[in-house]
């Protein structure tokens, strides 16, 4: 099969010829058709978060069902699916699987991390009946690519864990894939939302995604959301991934607020110091989002489906496999696009 792949953290990856995953017990193949260029594969990537080497990353794609293992009863070859990026065990024994919190497994497997990922023709899904969900007619590949993390992690943060309701106000810090998507499902279920960014792009993007204002973030930034959000935000989203960031969103609650942890902390940002004392006095909750288990996905396909949430507006460009492995070194520098990059891989060649 044609996939991407790097031998060593922080080397080129390259495109090229490598066997074909076997399909594992239990388990699907899925023909990708489309697979997202996210972040956490950078990290992978430069051996922030340690995977086993060599390595094709990708772990946002959508697809068809190619071939199906033994055991497995939901899933028939061609059928289109997209899988959440934290694979559930599966098994019976399992209290985390047993209840559907599949996205928190111990035993749980992640394609791009665990495995060899989607920048690829095939990928491995383990326990497909657990973890595989259908895919509409209607929503496109390309578009469906990003459920697999980036929408469907934003969308668990804002709705199960930050329990965000209408009319309540949402921050939203970082607005790359994760965070304009937060904006968007934030808007769609009518919460009233404010976006900080660096990047002059992000905030025009985040604005016209439904957010009411945006910020850049700078000295006056907690007394900015403040003013902005009449008193605090409800729910607050770090969707970067930074201590000061963290410190920020902490600070700019109101009582009883809710700060998401999204964005992942990792080698020395990994235990930041927390204003505990804003945690206290203002009674407000610490939480984190981790991906979202494949039973959370009514919901989010209910929401795209009903033309609320446009999966469109998250697509920054649309590239070949050729360009994937430029495409996730570049992920280091400055965003040249707003959204999210999609390979699409019935695309042969590509200017990326
Ligand atoms: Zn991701
Ligand atoms: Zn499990």
């Amino acid at each position: 099969m044609r996939a991407v792949s790097y031998a060593a953290y922080g080397q080129a990856p390259i495109l090229g010829e490598l066997p074909a995953p076997p399909c594992p017990e239990g388990g699907v193949l899925v023909r990708v058709a489309a697979t997202g260029v996210c972040r956490s594969d950078w990290h992978a990537w430069l051996g922030h978060d340690p995977v086993p080497l060599p390595m094709v990353p990708g772990h946002e794609f959508a697809g068809t069902v190619a071939s199906v293992g033994a055991g497995v009863t939901r899933w028939r070859v061609g059928d289109r699916v997209v899988v959440p990026f934290a694979c559930g065990c599966g098994r019976p024994s399992c209290a985390q699987c047993r209840v559907g919190d599949t996205h928190v497994c111990p035993d749980q497997t992640q394609p791009g991390f665990t495995g060899w990922g989607s920048f690829a023709e095939l990928v491995a899904v383990q326990a497909a009946d657990t973890n595989v969900v259908a895919m509409p007619e209607a929503v496109g590949f390309v578009e469906a690519a990003a459920l697999g993390c980036r929408v469907a992690t934003a969308y668990r943060a804002v709705t199960s864990v930050g329990r965000l309701a209408a009319g309540e106000w949402l921050v939203v810090h970082g607005c790359g894939g994760v965070g304009l998507a937060a904006v968007m499902i934030g808007a769609a279920l009518g919460a009233r939302v404010v976006a900080v960014d660096v990047s002059a792009a992000a905030r025009a993007a985040a604005l016209e995604a439904g957010a009411e204002a945006a910020l850049e973030p700078g000295e006056g930034l907690v007394a900015g959301i403040v003013a902005a959000t009449e008193g605090g935000a409800d729910v607050s989203l770090d969707a970067i991934g930074s201590p000061a960031v963290l410190g920020n969103s902490v600070r700019s609650l109101r009582p009883r607020g809710r700060h998401v942890q999204v964005g992942l902390l990792l080698g020395d940002a990994a235990e930041p110091s927390v204003p505990m004392g804003a945690v206290i006095a203002r009674e407000l909750e610490m939480l984190g989002a981790h991906g979202m288990p494949a039973r959370d996905y009514a919901g989010l396909l209910e929401l795209v489906l009903s033309c609320r949430l446009d999966l469109a507006r998250l697509i920054g460009r649309v590239i070949g496999l050729d360009g994937a492995g430029a495409a996730l070194a570049a992920l280091g520098g400055p965003p040249a696009y707003a959204g999210v990059t999609v390979v699409d891989l019935s695309q042969g060649t590509s200017d990326g």
